[in-house]
């Protein structure tokens, strides 16, 4: 007799949520967890502690610089850097122990330890204590992610830092080098950007945050250039020196050319992040993965090996909270013998700067590529009402639809409230709708909102107030 109906590995955003929804379908369920606390990468080191910095450094700059054009004066703001992390600590543990309250409401078993699969349904867990076997018809893997390495540019965590050291830095440096243009190296430059830091972005493409449409990743860096970023784009980092005064890091045209040298305090390492399965017998138990490491899965997370499953960061695709999630509630009703599904397409992404970026489908550029006709509706945030009233008016919305049908096929916000504002159309993605429905559904007044709704109009050429 197993142990378990479930053993889920790993207590991110993946698993717990799969080992919650597991529970909630009457199954016996535990989680291994090797990490002191419940959450995984999101809640510990990752989604969470980035957006408590984010809002706090926001709260700052907007004082220290922004509160002029609202009639309010203010005396001289001070940064009180440890009281700032220690707020953010205290919004992570809030956030941890939840998951511990959930996993009790729940009756799930957190079985503290590393997890190594033996074989389809027996799971070994390796703590402080000693050793366990445990049995479990259904094996779930949701071990996540770890950072990308740069092969010549060692993290230490003091001087050359991953995202965790960048979100617990002691005190503001002078100067911050940030590798990669991408979310992390953008929310993490504007965090210490806003505490006075000179950040200077160098990425190895030819823009900022490359994989998103083109005209919302070259508005991000104009904003964010205007913010005191600066960018070395198409630039690559060939090796970096320590020594006590700071980081010496050599750079290189990514084409290859003629090499310089720059100085900084700390440099931020922050070029991707890649599946995280060590110790986890995925070998020895016949489990396959693909070139890069990442569990592969049917496309229903099934992996080759019958009773083992696989979720999140793991099996690559979009790495984000909420696609992990999704996974973990459609595997945990699949197991269930439910139709668990994900529809990718409607899977939202957020960049947490200020103004956000978010996006839902297609890019322009893949819509381009891939031969669809399509039509564009866009309007700025300079004339909605609501924005100008705020005092917010950066950035625009812009719809793409399919020419022949109307269908969204996409839709990029950068402006003020973007990861808000995007959750109505990934709403309408999954539904299906067409630029029409949004343009006709009442937008309340005066809202962020009816940017949205005037976007959409504007795919018929039709915008009320452009
Ligand atoms: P993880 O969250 O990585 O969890 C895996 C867990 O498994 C970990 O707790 C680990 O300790 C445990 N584990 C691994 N191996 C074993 C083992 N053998 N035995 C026991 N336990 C094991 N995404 C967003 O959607 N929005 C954001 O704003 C956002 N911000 C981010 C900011 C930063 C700085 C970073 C680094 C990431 C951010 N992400 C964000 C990405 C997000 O954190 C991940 O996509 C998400 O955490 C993946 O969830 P997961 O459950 O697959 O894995
Ligand atoms: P990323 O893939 O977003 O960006 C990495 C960037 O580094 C890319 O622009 C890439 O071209 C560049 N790059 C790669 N190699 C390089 C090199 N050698 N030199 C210079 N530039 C190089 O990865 P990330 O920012 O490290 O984030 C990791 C993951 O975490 C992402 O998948 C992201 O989805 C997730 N995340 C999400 C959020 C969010 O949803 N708000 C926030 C943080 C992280």
């Amino acid at each position: 007799m197993a142990d378990y109906d479930v053993i889920v590995i790993g207590a991110g955003p993946g698993g717990y949520v799969a080992a919650i929804r597991a529970a909630q379908l009457g199954l016996k369920t535990a989680c291994v967890e090797k990490y002191p606390t419940l959450g995984g990468t999101c809640l510990n080191i990752g989604c969470i502690p980035s957006k408590a910095l984010l809002q706090s450094s926001h709260l700052y700059e907007e004082t220290s610089e922004h509160l002029g054009p609202h009639g309010i004066k203010v005396g001289k703001v001070e940064l009180d850097l440890a009281a700032m992390m220690a707020r953010k600590d205290k919004v992570v543990g809030e956030n941890t122990r939840g998951i511990e309250f959930l996993f009790r409401k729940n009756k799930i078993d957190w079985l503290k330890g590393a997890g190594r699969i033996l074989g389809p349904g027996k799971v070994e867990v390796a703590a402080k204590e000693g050793t366990a076997t445990h049995g479990a018809k259904h094996v779930v893997i949701a071990t996540g992610s770890d950072v990308t390495p740069l092969p010549g540019v060692a993290i230490d965590e003091k001087q050359i830092v991953s995202s965790t050291g960048a979100l617990a830095l002691a005190s503001v440096p002078k100067s911050l080098v940030v590798i990669g243009a991408g979310v992390i190296g953008l929310e993490l430059g504007s965090v210490w950007k806003r505490l006075g830091v000179d950040v200077q972005v160098v990425e190895f493409l030819d823009r900022a945050l490359p994989q998103h449409d083109g005209e919302v990743s070259r508005q991000a860096q104009r904003i964010l250039e205007r913010q005191g970023l600066k960018f070395s784009l198409s630039t690559k980092v060939t090796g970096a020196k320590t020594t006590k005064s700071g980081v010496t890091l050599t750079l290189e045209p990514a084409k290859g050319g003629q090499a310089q040298e720059i100085k900084a305090d700390i440099v931020l390492v922050s070029i991707g992040r890649r599946p995280y399965t060590e110790g986890l017998g995925l070998k020895e138990a016949g489990v396959a993965v693909d070139a890069r490491g990442f569990i592969q899965t049917d496309g229903h997370f099934r992996t080759n090996m019958p009773g083992i499953w696989a979720i999140g960061d793991a099996i690559g695709g979009l790495m984000l909270a909420h696609k992990a999630e999704d996974e973990g509630v459609a595997a945990a009703e699949l197991i269930a013998g439910q139709a668990g599904h994900v529809n990718y397409d409607a899977v939202p992404s957020v960049v947490y700067t200020w103004p956000e970026i978010a996006h839902v489908g297609k890019t322009e550029e893949q819509l381009k590529a891939e031969g669809t006709a399509y039509k564009v509706g866009k309007f700025p945030f300079t004339a909605n009402a609501r924005a100008r009233a705020n005092n917010d008016t950066e950035g625009f919305v812009k719809f793409l639809a399919d020419a022949k049908t109307d269908r969204v096929l996409g839709c990029h916000i950068i402006g003020p409230s973007a990861g808000d504002l995007i959750a109505e159309v990934a709403l309408g993605v999954e539904f299906v709708a067409a630029a029409e429905d949004f343009a006709r559904t009442c937008h309340a007044h005066p809202s962020l909102a009816e940017a949205v709704k005037e976007a959409a109009l504007g795919v018929a050429g039709r915008s009320i107030h452009i």
